[in-house]
């Protein structure tokens, strides 16, 4: 059996423990005795070029992060994001899509049924520009969130953002507060 890739994992782990800040291992062993407290909930794509280190201010802990092909969100992924608003008290949602998302070129250039594909076909209408497909279903990703009575019942906030896969760097696209549904920023 090939276990290269399980060897490099290893050898990598190793290494980074080696690295790592003493008070990256102290947080670590704080937040397994204690419980998370994520300031928020990162719904973005499972591609591996999106890398949420370009958003985040802490290692660990920070983000409670749901990932899939196209930040598709089936069942298990609103049941994910159930679970972090009733149980760790998360208050914010990030929606981050991506330029060049793979998932959203299939949808708009393949008549593939797939439920990830039919999403997002779902939440893009028309629309034949890739850019403006991916802000579209990222929006509307926010507006199927805010319409879920646990998000509106617990005041959620929702944000999406736009990442740029070349320059790493984000934009934000909307801000709204779940309850009652209003639109705090548009940028
Ligand atoms: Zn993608």
């Amino acid at each position: 059996m090939e276990t290269k890739i399980a060897d490099e994992i290893l050898q990598h782990n190793e290494e980074f423990l080696k690295k790592a800040p003493k008070d990256l291992l102290k947080k670590a062993d704080e937040l397994a005795r204690k419980g998370q407290k994520p300031a928020y909930v990162l719904i973005t794509c499972s591609d591996s070029r999106v890398d949420p280190e370009a958003i985040k201010k802490e290692f660990i802990g920070e983000e409670f992060e749901i990932r899939t092909a196209g930040h598709v969100l089936d069942k298990a992924g609103i049941e994910s994001v159930q679970y972090a608003v009733e149980h760790l008290g998360v208050k914010h949602i990030v929606i981050m899509g991506h330029t060049k998302c793979g998932a959203v070129t299939e949808a708009l250039n393949t008549d593939a049924d797939l439920f990830i594909l039919n999403k997002i076909r779902e939440h893009i209408g028309n629309e034949k520009n890739l850019t403006e497909a991916i802000a579209k279903h990222s929006l509307e990703t926010a507006w199927d969130l805010a319409k879920l009575p646990f998000i509106r019942k617990n005041n959620v906030n929702i944000h999406v953002f736009l990442y740029d896969i070349k320059t790493m760097k984000v934009q934000h696209l909307l801000s709204l507060n779940a309850s009652p549904v209003e639109i705090m920023s548009k940028s």
